[in-house]
């Protein structure tokens, strides 16, 4: 048992749905066995447990951890490679990384830095796209359950348009995910996600074995990409010339449903809103990709007048980061940068996106996304360091809302000070001992 004193930030109740941001200037948790058993004023928790152990956090904000809804484990290594559209910036950055995750050694210390650096963002619960290679997604799962992540991932599948190490047959995709999705899903806090990588590289056959393994895995979950650059959304209209438009594409196989996650849909149809709606399935926006990529702006109002859930991704290779405080600031931009079709967005609406959105997109939002009795312990304590604009802003906020709005104007990885998954202390001190390669060197071996 552990009473965490702390100032509180958090949104239980929805601020898309009339709620708004929940504060607590000097508030009590009381934490037993990961469990948030109670919450209250400080002073009258303290005098029901006089006697337990008390962490003081008032130098910092305690937030709800943060949940990222589409991260690729690959590409951590290739983090800002600007200056290129989707399609080339695939096959001339992403996809050559990829390729190398064929070797299991390296795999083994990219899955470490990629913890590494969810965790140094804040990041306590993610659905990650996994590798092309198995080996390299059981990687993946052995790292994040060491460390103790919520990570939902699998096997990514294709089998045309990508360099020939990452195509796989639908036989083999099905065997693959299953073996995977026996050792992995629903143990402990790891779950199994089919991921076609996208219909631009799924035929038909992979997307029927997709379908396979999401029939013969109960409660699995469904991700994968959609409707993110015009190039690949016109390549998809003449590869499914029978299919409605994209979404269907996923949806004639089956693949949509509450468990289902698709990323981007920046260009979206009026008619694939309403599919996504009507089959309750949800959309992961990676505001920084879209901007670095070039893809657009996210149409977020039409999502949310359509009933279709959002919530937000770091897309890392693509996007600039693992922050969720930058995905959040940059989903603020775009919203503005749209006028009036934009939807406004307040600081309360950019952690909700941040936290309980995502929880609630990957069907926890009766264990995390915000700091409720009953929830688990998943939280993150940010303590700038002294001097920063940060520090600054938050020494001088006029309410909760407003230190809120510096938080994603300003915070950044090293801001993250501590970080609690399930009531552990995976992470303290605001810096982590590096685990990769010691030297700046641009040249240093990367292995
Ligand atoms: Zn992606």
């Amino acid at each position: 048992m552990i009473l965490y004193r702390a100032r509180v930030l958090d949104t239980p109740d929805d601020p898309f749905a009339g709620g708004s941001l929940r504060s607590h200037e000097d508030a009590g948790l009381l934490v037993v066995d990961g469990v948030i058993r109670e919450r209250g004023g400080f002073e009258s928790i303290r005098a029901r447990y006089p006697t337990g152990p008390v962490v003081d956090l008032r130098d910092g904000i305690l937030l709800p951890g943060l949940v990222d809804t589409h991260v690729h484990f690959p590409q951590v290594r290739i983090i800002g490679s600007l200056g290129l559209p989707l399609l080339d910036w695939l096959e001339q950055c992403a996809l050559p990384e990829e390729c190398r995750l064929v070797d299991v050694d390296y795999a083994r210390v990219v899955a470490r830095e990629f913890v590494d650096g969810l965790v140094a963002a804040g990041t306590t619960t993610a659905l990650v796209f996994g590798s092309h290679f198995a080996p390299a997604v059981d990687s993946l799962f052995s790292e994040v359950s060491r460390v103790g992540l919520r990570v939902t991932s699998g096997l990514v599948v294709s089998d045309r348009a990508l360099p020939d190490p990452l195509l796989t047959t639908p036989q083999r995709a099905y065997d693959e995910a299953h073996a995977l999705a026996a050792r992995w899903h629903e143990v402990g806090r790891t779950r199994y996600a089919v991921t076609p990588r996208f219909s631009y590289s799924a035929g038909e056959g992979i997307l029927d074995a997709c379908a396979a393994v999401l029939k013969d895995v109960p409660g699995a979950w469904f991700t994968s990409h959609v409707n993110e650059n015009p190039a690949e959304v016109a390549e998809v209209a003449r590869l499914f010339a029978d299919a409605e438009h994209y979404v269907g594409t996923y949806d004639q196989h089956g693949l949509l449903g509450e468990r289902s996650v698709l990323a981007h849909n920046v260009h979206a149809s009026d008619a694939e809103l309403a599919v996504i709606a009507g089959c309750s399935a949800s959309v992961a926006h990676c505001p920084a990709s879209n901007s670095a990529l070039g893809s657009g702006l996210f149409p977020m109002r039409r999502h949310v007048e359509h009933g279709v859930r959002v919530a937000l991704g770091s897309d890392v290779g693509a996007g600039t980061g693992f922050s969720m405080f930058k995905e959040g600031l940059q989903a603020y931009f775009a919203q503005r940068l749209l006028g009036d079709a934009g939807l406004p967005l307040t600081p309360a609406h950019l952690l909700h996106l941040s936290t309980a959105a995502g929880a609630a997109v990957l069907g926890l939002a009766d264990t995390v996304g915000d700091l409720s009795e009953g929830k688990q312990f998943d939280a993150i304590c940010l303590r700038p360091r002294a001097g920063t604009s940060l520090d600054i802003g938050l020494r001088h906020a006029g309410s909760p809302e407003d230190a809120l709005g510096k938080v994603f104007a300003l915070a950044g990885d090293a801001d993250v000070a501590d970080v609690w998954i399930g009531g552990e202390q995976v992470s303290s001190g605001g810096f982590r001992r590096p685990t990769g390669p010691q030297s700046w060197s641009i040249a240093a071996e990367t292995r």
